[in-house]
């Protein structure tokens, strides 16, 4: 969201400046070092559908550089494994009966020609589900891919959790339940950040890495104050671009409104373990878990869409598993993270031996995404820059949409188009 607003405020010839506290770009989409190659910390795709981020790609030069891989999605449940990647694996899929699919073909058919999202903020996931797809359906297929998504969270989210997922995932398809095309740019997401920090350097900008905003206040003669590491500095505007907690912590109270503040907003955190291995450990990109025993929330198959000299012939699978941004787990040294999920990982790839595991990581990120809970729009708290030189964007302003790169980039593209300067 930063980098794509000092890159829109670029172009437009403001000479920017980009506070990063982190000490390198890219956010929760941010690269890893994995040793012999680098990729994303977490895992993440580019879907057909994404016009806005992929209209970004094509304007700063990365329209060549995207890849795209059709994938198979899976499902483990009673011990085996389930692709459910066409018509008629999904017919052939034994957990649910003919009646009960007939009825998921018909929740993802109504659900993607639903437009009118309000209404269904009133509606729990479950019961907006239960009432289409019919409570065994719910059981058996969409419980494991909430909780793939959402963790034990997902008792608490609105059906627009899940309408917007069907809405953005069914144009990924080339038709419904035929296979998906999922894609990423050569060298993941640095590749993206290096390209929009090089346009901003070249129109005078600076980008600082390493440095935490400590405040941020109005100046006396207009203009407003930004404190950090000791120093203050003064500039015309500033666009705040992180969560609403830290906005709390570091903008001065007359900069902006937010409203209801007796209503914190609830973020969605996440653990994942990431596999370096010699061999693949599934054929799907993702594998939705129907199995509670299983101590992670999904598998994504990473290397199943991106090309293996992308990571130095390594095939690199992510285990996620989402809880609240306050569960203790969060805190657990990596060693314990490792022993809870061991049961898991023998569970699952049983033939994993120790000699085709070259690493082991632990990534983890407290502040994945507003939860979208019953009535969200009427209970997030809005924020109102209350200083004309003060602008305010983040994920918690997503009212229709689950937290995405391309709902990112549409965001600042709206921002602008609202024609703010
Ligand atoms: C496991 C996982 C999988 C995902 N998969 C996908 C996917 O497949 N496709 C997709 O499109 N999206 C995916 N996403 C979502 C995507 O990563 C987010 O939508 C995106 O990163 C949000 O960007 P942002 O700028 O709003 O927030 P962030 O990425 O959180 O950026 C906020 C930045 O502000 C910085 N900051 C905070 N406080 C300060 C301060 N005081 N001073 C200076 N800097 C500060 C932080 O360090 C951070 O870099 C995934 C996310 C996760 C965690």
């Amino acid at each position: 969201m930063g980098l794509t607003t000092a890159y829109r405020l670029s172009k437009q010839g403001h000479q920017v400046t980009v506070f990063e506290s982190a000490p390198q770009l890219g956010g929760l989409a941010t690269h890893h070092d994995y040793g012999p190659f680098v990729w994303d910390r977490f895992y993440h795709v580019i879907l057909p559908s994404d016009q806005h981020l992929i209209g970004l790609l094509r304007e700063i030069g990365l329209g060549e550089q995207l890849r795209w891989q059709k994938t198979l999605t899976g499902f483990y449940a009673n011990r085996k494994y389930y692709s459910v990647s066409n018509t008629i694996e999904f017919l052939r899929f034994p957990a649910l009966n003919l009646l009960d699919k007939v009825r998921l073909a018909f929740t993802l058919l109504y659900g993607s020609r639903i437009n009118n999202w309000r209404k269904l903020e009133q509606i729990p996931v479950e019961d907006w589900l239960v009432r289409l797809s019919g409570r065994s359906t719910y059981e058996k297929f969409w419980e494991p891919l909430l909780r793939a998504k959402l963790g034990e969270y997902y008792q608490r989210v609105s059906a627009v959790f899940i309408w917007s997922y069907i809405k953005r995932l069914f144009s990924a398809r080339d038709s419904s339940l035929s296979k998906e095309q999922l894609g990423y740019v050569q060298g993941g997401y640095k590749t993206v950040f290096e390209r929009l920090a090089t346009l901003i350097h070249q129109a005078n900008g600076n980008i600082r890495t390493g440095v935490t905003v400590e405040y941020i206040g109005p100046a006396p003669n207009g203009g407003l104050l930004i404190e950090h590491s000791g120093t203050k500095e003064h500039f015309d505007k500033v666009f705040f671009t992180g969560p609403v907690n830290i906005l709390q912590r570091v903008a001065a109270r007359e900069l902006f409104h937010l409203s209801k503040q007796d209503n914190p907003i609830d973020y969605l955190g996440v653990i994942c373990m990431v596999l370096i291995t010699r061999k693949p450990l599934v054929p799907f990109y993702i594998v939705n878990i129907a199995d509670q025993q299983i101590p992670f929330t999904g598998v994504i198959g990473m290397s199943n869409i991106v090309a293996l000299e992308e990571t130095a012939g390594f095939h690199i699978t992510y285990l996620p598993k989402y809880i609240p941004s306050d569960d203790p787990l969060l805190q657990q040294p990596n060693e314990e993270i490792k022993r809870q999920f061991a049961s898991g990982i023998r569970s699952m790839f049983p033939d994993l031996k120790e000699e085709d595991v070259l690493s082991v990581h632990i990534n983890r990120a407290t502040k994945v995404q507003p939860m979208q809970v019953l009535n969200y729009s009427q209970i997030v708290p809005q924020v109102t820059a209350a200083n004309k030189d003060f602008f305010v964007l983040n994920t918690s302003q997503f009212l229709r949409d689950n937290s995405n790169n391309n709902a990112v980039v549409r965001h600042v593209t709206e921002f602008f188009e609202h024609g703010f300067l």
